[in-house]
């Protein structure tokens, strides 16, 4: 989405609101806004939302936000594993090529 340019010359996009109040809801602001010779435009882009989404909504990016963090812990546990495979796969290599067995090394 093209970019718009405000009175104080900053370039915003429409974003989105991920507050309870209004979440996802989209809006123009100012780029600058708080900062010294900022216009502090501010614009709802999309109409308020029914109060039942409103109540909705803010479950549901809660429930995305777990399973995030869930998949994150299980990629983490599997890249481990990988590690661990990996080595036990090395391991087993040096212990056949090397000779080793019972923790001696045939010659
Ligand atoms: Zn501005």
């Amino acid at each position: 989405m093209a970019g718009v340019t405000l009175l104080c010359a900053s370039v915003d996009k429409i974003r989105n609101s991920w507050t309870n109040a209004n979440p996802s809801r989209r809006f123009l602001g100012c780029g600058r806004y708080g900062q010294t010779n900022a216009c502090n435009v501010f614009a709802w882009h999309d109409p308020k939302i029914c109060d039942r989404a409103r109540q909705v909504i803010p479950g549901l990016i809660g429930c995305i936000s777990r399973y995030e963090d869930e998949l994150e812990k299980r990629k983490k546990k599997m890249r481990l594993l990988v590690w661990f495979l990996v080595l036990s796969w090395v391991w087993m290599f040096a212990k056949d090529f090397l000779g080793f067995e019972n923790g001696q090394q045939h010659l």
